[in-house]
C-alpha cells in the first residue's frame, strides 16, 4: 500500500493516483489560477476526489481556452 502524501510535501509528478502529468495552469489566467488554488487546497486536505475534479476542470479549461 502506498501511504498518502502528507500536507506540505512538494507536489510529486509521480503521484500514484495520477500516472499522467497533471495539467499546468497558465500564468496570469484567472481561471487557471483559481482551479490551481482549488486543486492545491484539495491536495492539502488530502481530498483526492476534489483534487481529481480540479484536475479534470483545469484540463478541460486548458483545452477550451488555451488550446493545449
Ligand atoms: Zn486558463
Amino acid at each position: 500500500m502506498t501511504p498518502d502524501p502528507k500536507p506540505g510535501t512538494p507536489y510529486a509528478m509521480t503521484d500514484p493516483l495520477f500516472p499522467v502529468h497533471p495539467p499546468v495552469p497558465v500564468a496570469g489566467c484567472v481561471s487557471c489560477e483559481s482551479l490551481a488554488a482549488r486543486r492545491e487546497a484539495a491536495r492539502t486536505a488530502l481530498d483526492h476526489s476534489a483534487r481529481t475534479d480540479a484536475n479534470v476542470l483545469l484540463r478541460l479549461h486548458l483545452r477550451q481556452e488555451h488550446r493545449t
